[in-house]
């Protein structure tokens, strides 16, 4: 026991309760100290996290620094406390101290709602997205193969109301020799097409190189799953202006997606739409696994559109209806949906694209989803 601990006796040698309070006002007196330190103690943390922020460190765990400080903490400890209770506290300290470091870079982040609460609605040539906007569709084939079924295509769709059309002009394949993508070409038909019947075109981007030519024809640039990481991408998406739509990698964290679409914003560009389109799982009977929780997730951390690409995220006709009915409940801004005239002889995709009967039945099952605005709030 320690001396301080020893009860202090009175004149008549019997010990005070007055004594006890004496003690404990000197304990009041301590925490207030210790109240006031490791209250300085958090704001350099705080600020040291706001300067590996601006140094691009995302990660502001350092276990070398942990460890370091745990070891001095033994080295000095002059008791009563034990080094493991004493660096058990100490522990508690740091971790509330990272929770502010990362508290507070996520309030930094242009994409938080904490930096904008109010949701942002794109307004593209009149078509508006987000926010109090009905969900918007996304139609059109997987890729463009020529300008008869890119008409057949953006006829039928601009008869079903479509405002945009989807096309691949550039395409991300598996296989090198796989067909690649019509390049300029194909960006030629979906413009026309596009402007022929009163839709938007929104296109995949995939080389930096290219953003410059894709901006000529494309009203919207599309970053697929396989470049969200590709951050020299990300940032000339954003420095071009244009509204981007901006898919989630399929082996991508929720937090690595919103850090991609951070990117973007962070030259100076609002205009970003997020779209998962199904993360890789061990499932094998879907080509992706979508998910929904990511869509509740981004909607609530983030004020940008959030969309659904039921697509490729199911890689089966069969499932497009009831995932994309369950999207517009968990607050979808938007769906997305590959349409080819004969998806059977599709140079791509051809086990996932709907047919027009095919969009028939799903634009008939989800369009009294599709009007209800307030599913989304
Ligand atoms: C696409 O939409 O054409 C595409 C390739 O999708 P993702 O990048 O999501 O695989
Ligand atoms: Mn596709």
């Amino acid at each position: 026991m320690n001396h301080n601990d020893l009860p202090v006796p009175d004149d008549a040698g019997i010990s005070s309760p007055a004594s006890i309070e004496s003690l404990r006002a000197q304990i009041d007196l301590i925490n207030d100290d210790l109240i006031r330190l490791i209250s300085r103690r958090a704001e350099l943390a705080a600020e040291i996290g706001h300067v590996k922020t601006l140094e691009g460190r995302p990660h502001h765990y350092d276990p070398a620094r942990e460890e370091r400080q745990l070891k001095y903490i033994e080295e000095v400890n002059p008791g009563p406390f034990s080094a493991a209770a004493l660096k058990s506290i100490f522990k508690e300290i740091f971790r509330a101290s990272l929770d502010l470091e990362e508290a507070n870079d996520k309030k930094q982040l242009l994409v938080s709602r904490k930096v904008q609460s109010a949701d942002t609605v794109l307004n593209i040539k009149g078509v508006r997205i987000g926010g109090d906007a009905p969900p918007i569709m996304i139609a059109g084939p997987c890729s463009i193969e020529g300008e008869e079924m890119l008409e057949a295509t953006a006829s039928f769709l601009e008869g079903k109301g479509v405002r945009i059309l989807r096309g691949g002009a550039y395409k991300p394949r598996t296989s090198p020799y796989g067909f690649q993508g019509m390049g300029i070409d194909g960006l030629i038909l979906g413009a026309g097409a596009a402007r022929e019947h009163n839709m938007l075109f929104v296109t995949e981007v995939m080389d930096t190189r290219d953003v410059e030519v894709v901006s000529e024809y494309a009203d919207i640039l599309q970053v697929g799953a396989r470049n969200m990481h590709n951050f020299a991408l990300l940032r000339e998406v954003g420095r071009s202006g244009m509204p981007v739509l901006l898919k989630r990698g399929f082996a991508a964290t929720i937090e690595e997606w919103l850090y991609a679409a951070e990117y973007i914003l962070a030259e100076g560009n609002k205009q970003v739409m997020l779209c998962e389109r199904g993360i890789r799982t061990f499932e094998k009977w879907t080509r992706n696994t979508l998910d929904l929780s990511a869509v509740a997730l981004a909607k609530q951390e983030t004020h940008l559109p959030v969309l659904v690409d039921v697509t490729h995220a199911a890689g089966r006709r069969d499932l497009l209806i009831p995932l994309a009915k369950a999207a517009l409940a968990v607050g979808a801004d938007g769906l997305h949906v590959e349409v080819h005239p004969s998806p059977a002889t599709a140079l791509s995709d051809n086990e996932q694209q709907l047919d027009f009967a095919g969009y028939e039945a799903f634009e008939t099952a989800l369009k009294p989803l599709m009007g209800v605005v307030s599913a989304k709030s």
